[in-house]
């Protein structure tokens, strides 16, 4: 737990958020600004600034991220029409909370390449 970082104080429940899913190792809750129909943030309960602080270690609960952001799009109906799940790594890259978070989008068509 990082005591400056908004993540882990929304993770330990000092700051309130919009729950979707919570287990021992990782939480989703919608985005407070959201970009798409759905916007879900899924984020890690460990505190790593950005994905390049990812270590081996954390392999498994990264990995589950992607199971969680499935579960999360089928019951949204979004394996039909599709979604995407983002990370932004970096100021350069458009991350602004340095606490790892993947974007799960969709409900709306998709542009590529992204913004
Ligand atoms: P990033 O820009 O770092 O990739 O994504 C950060 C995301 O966190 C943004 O989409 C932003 O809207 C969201 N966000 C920032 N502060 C809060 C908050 O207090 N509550 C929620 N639910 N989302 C937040
Ligand atoms: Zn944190």
């Amino acid at each position: 737990m990082n005591n400056d970082c908004l993540f882990c104080e929304i993770s330990a429940g000092s700051i309130p958020s919009d729950k979707v899913y919570e287990s021992d190792t990782l939480f989703a809750f919608n985005d407070i600004n959201p970009q798409a129909p759905t916007h879900i943030l899924i984020v890690p309960r460990a505190h790593h600034a950005t994905l390049l602080d990812v270590e081996e270690t954390d392999h498994e609960v990264m990995g589950s991220i992607i199971t969680v952001g499935n579960q999360l799009a089928k019951e949204r109906g979004l394996d039909k029409s599709g979604y995407r799940l983002v990370v932004n790594c970096g100021e350069g890259a458009g991350q602004s909370v340095f606490h790892i978070h993947f974007h799960l989008l969709g409900g709306r068509p998709m542009q590529w390449p992204p913004g």
